[in-house]
This record gives structure tokens, sequence and C-alpha cells, in this order.
């Protein structure tokens, strides 16, 4: 199987490579060079139409497929992309300006665990049963919920379509994906995937086009039964608000505003090297990254200090260069908005310790969207530097006296997804775990994942929760039968 990138990706629908039916293409940008190195279809309601019609016809016998048989074709798609690593961790870098080593390390080895962890997972998924005593045996019957949509962003392409995909087929549902335009090219490599790991035609049609043109007719399709979403508080609400009077199954994955609380009594190293990680890692396109420091006041100026100093140090370079920590972000849209995130802390007094430019490349690179990473202080909890997310390689610190205040800090977001605390002090941690308003909480870590867990946020960083038993459940419906007996 050859998976190198072409120059015009394809539709997979009904198990073939197809042409969108309008035969309407968009330019797609490799952003650490600012080439355009394909065509992405630019699909519509008509090639929704087609993915539902080929889901309809392969719902019957994929609903009823033995877990076991779905296991395997699960675990094959796995094991090859796996297999394809060097091609996969190159496409998804050339597609959204990554490191080349961050992709190689954790976006295609990730998308591979979450096949296998759903294969496997759907091997060991039971049901509830309810005795009533010698009167009566409830029993639960999770059945599949049918021809459901996923719906992913750009930051970790294939890392979070897989995420979605991995569980709605191994339920035995029937799938109408959408990567994001941005970042269409893994999820193109994986349509080639899945043909050679013999999964049925139908079971996953992968269309290719925008929000407003393809995704929304996802939604907004009567035959599409649930929506799992992962991308902006802005978008999950436009989908929320088509997608609930028709009573679909909604799972929202939104944005987020994380609080890093760091107190005096932290393991400094630790902290300061994870630190760096949960700020910049990904150009800070991570929805997990703490994008709000704040810093118990008796360590603020040694910590700021220390993190400036070591933020400095951060190679911002070509993705391809294993030298470089920092690639490029994501496109020109996204450049824009971060550099005017910045300008924004500005005009709101903040005063920039680092960074708050563009980062200018030599060579093949001379034309990419790089930019520095920036820390910002001297802004308070209410201002919209820290209230609004911005998604890149930007940071405040707030300095903080006692843990109420710390609370309160943290709690000051419309966002609640995640959140991470630095202390020795085990009790504190967990009082302030059970307090902070996130739904997901990370002590002395970060980004330590375990995919049993439950993933998701609460506030503006939407409802319902990935992840686990929490996936399987939301991609079936459980249906009750009271048997007297
Ligand atoms: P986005 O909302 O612009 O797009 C996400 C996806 O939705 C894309 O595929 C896009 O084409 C599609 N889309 C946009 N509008 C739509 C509509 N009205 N109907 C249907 N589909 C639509 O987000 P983005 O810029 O691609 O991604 C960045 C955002 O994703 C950030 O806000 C980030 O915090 C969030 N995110 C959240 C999580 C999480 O797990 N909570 C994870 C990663 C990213």
């Amino acid at each position: 199987m050859n998976l190198t990138a072409p120059a015009q990706i394809a539709n997979y629908i009904a198990g073939t490579l197809q042409a969108p039916l309008s035969n309407k293409y968009m330019p797609n940008v490799n952003p650490a060079t600012g080439e355009t190195y394909s065509q992405t279809p630019d699909s519509d309601a008509t090639d929704v139409e087609a993915a539902v019609a080929a889901a309809r016809a392969a719902l019957p016998a994929w609903s009823t497929t033995p877990a076991e048989e779905r296991f395997k074709i699960l675990n094959r798609i796995a094991t090859l992309i796996d297999e394809h690593l060097d091609e996969l961790a190159l496409a998804e870098t050339n597609d959204n300006g990554k490191p080349l080593t961050l992709s190689k390390r954790v976006d295609i080895p990730r998308a591979s665990s979450n096949f296998r962890f759903f294969a496997t997972g759907i091997m060991h998924f039971s049901t509830e049963s309810h005795s009533m005593e010698d009167k009566a045996i409830n029993y639960t019957l999770r059945q599949p919920v049918g021809i459901v949509g996923c719906i992913s962003p750009w930051n970790l392409p294939l890392y979070l379509f897989t995420w979605k995909i991995a569980p709605a087929i191994a339920a035995g549902n029937c799938v109408i994906a959408k990567p994001s335009e941005v970042t269409p090219m893994t999820a193109y490599l994986l349509s080639k995937i899945c043909i050679e790991a013999g999964l049925p035609a139908g079971v996953l049609n992968i269309l290719h086009g925008t929000g407003p043109g393809c995704g929304s007719a996802i939604v907004a399709h009567p035959a599409i039964k649930a929506i799992s979403f992962t991308g902006s508080t802005r978008a999950g609400r436009d989908i929320a608000a088509v997608a609930a009077p028709m009573f679909k199954k909604l799972s929202l994955e939104l944005g987020g505003k994380n609080p890093n609380i760091i107190f005096a009594d932290c393991d400094w190293e630790k902290m300061m090297r994870t630190t760096l990680q949960s700020s910049f890692s990904n150009q800070g396109q991570i929805c997990l990254c703490g994008s709000r420091i704040l810093v118990q006041d008796s360590i603020y100026e040694r910590f700021r200090d220390e993190f400036v100093a070591r933020a400095r140090k951060l190679n911002v370079g070509d993705p391809l260069d294993e030298n470089s920590r920092q690639g490029a972000v994501v496109s020109q849209m996204h450049y824009d908005k971060v550099l005017s995130c910045i300008d924004l802390a500005r005009q709101e007094g903040g005063t920039i310790l680092l960074g708050g430019q563009p980062a200018t490349l030599q060579g093949r690179c001379a034309n990419g969207l790089f930019i520095q990473p920036t820390i910002i202080e001297g802004l308070g909890p209410n201002c919209r530097t820290n209230m609004e997310e911005i998604f890149g390689p930007v940071v405040t610190l707030q300095p903080f006296s006692t843990e109420e205040e710390a609370l309160q800090l943290a709690n000051t977001s419309d966002y609640g997804l995640s959140a991470t605390i630095w202390t020795q002090d085990i009790s504190r941690a967990n009082r302030i775990a059970a307090q902070v308003q996130s739904g997901i909480i990370w002590v002395n870590c970060w980004l330590l994942r375990d995919l049993r867990t439950p993933f998701g946020g609460v506030k503006n960083s939407g409802v319902g929760r990935e992840g686990g038993w929490d996936a399987l459940r939301f991609f079936t419906e459980p249906k009750n039968v009271c048997v007297e007996l």
C-alpha cells in the first residue's frame, strides 16, 4: 500500500475513493512552507447524501457482525497504522506544521492505540441486569445508535479523528466522518488503510469539506442519529442549535482556558519541565494546554525568570528538523488570530516577557507561519486575554497568595476543560482537585492519559464524556427489557 500524500485527496464513500460530486476542490497548504501541496474535496450536502446511502446499506450487516469480527478488523487497522508510522507522521507534519518528532512519538501511535483500545474494549463491553427479587428480571440491551456523525478539528488530526471513529464502529454503528478541512491528509490515508484492512464498504465514510459546506449537512441530516464533535465552542453552539431540536445524541468536546496552579512546595524541576510542555507543546494548540499559569507569590519571581529563560531556548524551526521543539501554527487564519490576541494583550496593559512576534526562518521555511513562544504578565483574571481561548504558543502569568485565591482565579473562566495542580501536599492537591471546575485534573503531571478514564469538560468546554465505557455508551442506545417471572 502506498501512503505517500497525493496531489489530490478523495472522499471515501461505500468503500471506494471518490471525487466530490460537485468536482470542487480547495487548496491544502503546508503551514511550515506556505506551499499549496494538494487539493481537498469541497464536499457538500449531495456527498453527505451519498455517504448516508452507503451507511444505510451497510448498517444491517455491520450492526449484527459479532464483536469478535469487529475486533479483528479494528485491530488490523491499528496494525496497519503502526506499520505506516513514518508515512503517516510525515503527512501529519506537512499538513499541520507540528514537529515530526511529535507526530511520530504522539499523534500516530495514539491513533493506532485508539483502534486497538476500542477493538479490545468491545470484546469486554457488557450491560446491566436489575433483578426484582422473585417478581421480574430487567436486562439492558445496548444496541448501536445507527448512523452517526464524527467531526474533528485540526490540532491533533488523526489522533482525535480516530478517537471518535474507533468506538463508533466498534459499537456497530456506521459512520459519516469529517476531518478538519485544514488538515485532511491523514484522514484520507486512513481511508486507504480501512480498505486494505477489509472494513466492509459503507461502515466508515470519510468526507472532506468545510464546516458550513459539509459539516453542517452532516449535523442536519435526519438519518444521522448522533453527533460526536470536537472543535471550537462557537461551532459547538451552532451544532447544538441544529441537533438538539432533532433530539440527536450529542457529545461536544470544545475549547478551554486551562489553569496551571503552581504552589511553592512543588517539585520544582519536574514542574518546570512539564510546564514548558503544557504551555508550548504543539505550539500551544492542544485543548489541554495550560494557558493561564497561576503561581504562588513567594516563588513568583523565581518562576517567572527561570520559565522565561527556559522558554527562550525552545527551538522554533523546520518541523522536519529533529532539533526543532516548536513548529509552525496551522494556518494563515490562525496565525493572524494568535498575533491579534497578542496585540490585544498589549492593549489591555500586559507586559510581554518573551516573544510576542512572528519567528522568521530561512530556506525552506522562509514563508512559514511561525510564532515565538510568548509569555505575558501583568493582566488580571477578567480581561479578554485571560478569558478567551487563544490556542497558540501564548501563556499568561498571574500570582496568588492563598489556596482560596488560587481557586478563585482558576474558576474565573467560562471554560472548564482541564487543570493542573503542582504541590507536594497531597491533602491540598485533593482539596483543590475537588473544587476546580474542570472535567480533567492532573496533579503533578500533565497529559498523562489512560484511555479508560472519562474525558471531557464542563461549562463552555462542552457536554458529554469520551473515553472507555463512556464512549461505547454514547455510541449505543440502552433498551430495558423487563421479563416477569
Ligand atoms: P472548529 O470548530 O473551527 O472546527 C472543528 C471541526 O468542525 C472542523 O472539522 C470544521 O470543519 C467543523 N465545523 C465547523 N463549523 C461547523 C458547523 N457549523 N457544523 C458542523 N461542522 C462544523 O475548530 P478548530 O479551529 O478546527 O479546532 C480548534 C478548537 O478545537 C479549539 O477551540 C480547541 O480548544 C478545540 N478542541 C477541543 C478539544 C477537546 O477535547 N475539548 C480537543 C481539541 C481541540
